[in-house]
């Protein structure tokens, strides 16, 4: 395994997409042999990392970005690499079917060819780009709605028009990437230039169908979602029972390195973290009984359990609130499918809960 200095991207200290000052470097990272990770510090929203692995006149691209402008950079940064290897891209896998993970699928040619789950896949035909475009104007009326203090659900009104807000730091318009072209379910494969690079479905998880990549050569995870490092996990999907599942898929690989879709690149300790979470999470959930999604989720951040955890310094506590409501509506019987009604209210929750958390 080399190490080696990143090409490109955000360099800590610099502002990174949401306009934080970076707090690890970003950009394009060797991370074994033949093997790359494309990071975008800080991890928030819509700051996702990609992957790239060289075979012998071939190349597969792990995830595009949220929009063209980020995608183009990666690619500019990632064409010397491709260059000194004599390997074109020739294959493309999308982990998971949120869109900072393949809306950026309109760049890579033509000829290249799109790998995902059935169940990304069709998540990915439901949700293009134009969905959030249409969405913006709804935001700022939420945004400028949640202003006025008396009315019934005005912050998490506000909420959702903060969340909005950080939207804006990405440029949707008019993009139309590339479907898949290919799928599968359970596992699949791709040989890229004489390497085998496994593809294994873990989800519903994260979203309805996650897949991780893994590189047996170089000892290396592309996780996508299901490992998000230095931030709090958000499970729009589930059961938690699949995520610890996964958690422990990759585990038993035993890789040198993960590459988790959000937060730097990671190992078997931040797999344990994030087990220990889910796990404290699950059972105070059951515990917690019917208490209100909201106020249980503040109570169990405020606790002294959170305060001496491993996550206690993690970005984002409160995507917590998503986490509760998604354990308690899918831990009987594997539970539905979150709807886009719910799935705003849930944003605009979580928007309210930042507020009170900075309190
Ligand atoms: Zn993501």
């Amino acid at each position: 395994m080399s190490a080696s200095a990143a090409v490109g991207g955000t360099r800590q200290g610099q502002p990174t997409t949401l306009g934080e000052p970076a707090s690890f470097d970003g950009g394009l990272t060797e991370i074994g042999e033949g093997a790359w990770a494309w990071l975008q510090p800080n991890g928030g929203l819509g700051e996702s990392n990609a992957g790239l692995i060289c075979g012998e006149g071939e190349a597969l691209l792990v995830d595009t970005l949220w929009d063209e402008r980020l995608t183009r950079r990666m690619l500019d940064a990632m064409e010397p690499v491709l260059a000194s290897n004599r390997a074109p891209l020739t294959h493309l896998f999308n982990t998971h079917g949120d869109g900072d993970h393949w809306y950026g699928n309109g760049l890579p040619g033509a000829g290249v060819e799109i790998v995902a789950t059935e169940r990304a896949a069709a998540q990915m035909a439901d949700e293009p780009p134009a969905m959030l475009t249409r969405l913006a104007p709804v935001g700022s009326a939420a945004g400028a709605i949640g202003k006025v203090p008396l009315l019934p659900g005005a912050a998490s009104l506000r909420g959702l028009g903060m969340f909005m807000g950080m939207l804006s730091h990405y440029e949707f318009d008019g993009i139309q990437p590339r479907l898949p072209s290919r799928t599968f379910t359970g596992e699949d494969s791709i040989e890229v230039g004489g390497r085998t690079v496994e593809l294994i479905e873990v989800g519903p998880a994260h979203t309805v169908g996650d897949a991780i990549a893994w590189v047996p050569d170089a000892r290396v995870v592309y996780a996508g979602d299901i490992l998000f490092n230095g931030i709090v996990p958000i499970m729009w999907a589930g059961p938690v029972d699949n995520w610890l599942a996964a958690l422990d898929r990759i585990e038993g690989l035993e890789p040198a390195t993960v590459v988790g879709g959000h937060g730097p690149p990671g190992g078997a300790a931040e797999l344990a973290t994030l087990r220990e979470y889910w796990t404290w999470l699950a059972g105070e959930v059951a515990d917690g009984g019917d208490e209100d999604v909201g106020k249980l989720t503040e109570r169990l951040i405020r606790s002294a359990d959170w305060r001496g955890s491993e996550w206690a310094d993690w970005a984002g506590a409160e995507r917590t609130l998503v986490n509760v409501a998604r354990i308690r509506s899918t831990s009987a019987d594997g539970g539905s499918e979150i709807g886009t009604i719910e799935r705003m209210k849930l944003i605009g929750g979580m928007g309210a809960l930042a507020e009170r958390l900075r309190d």
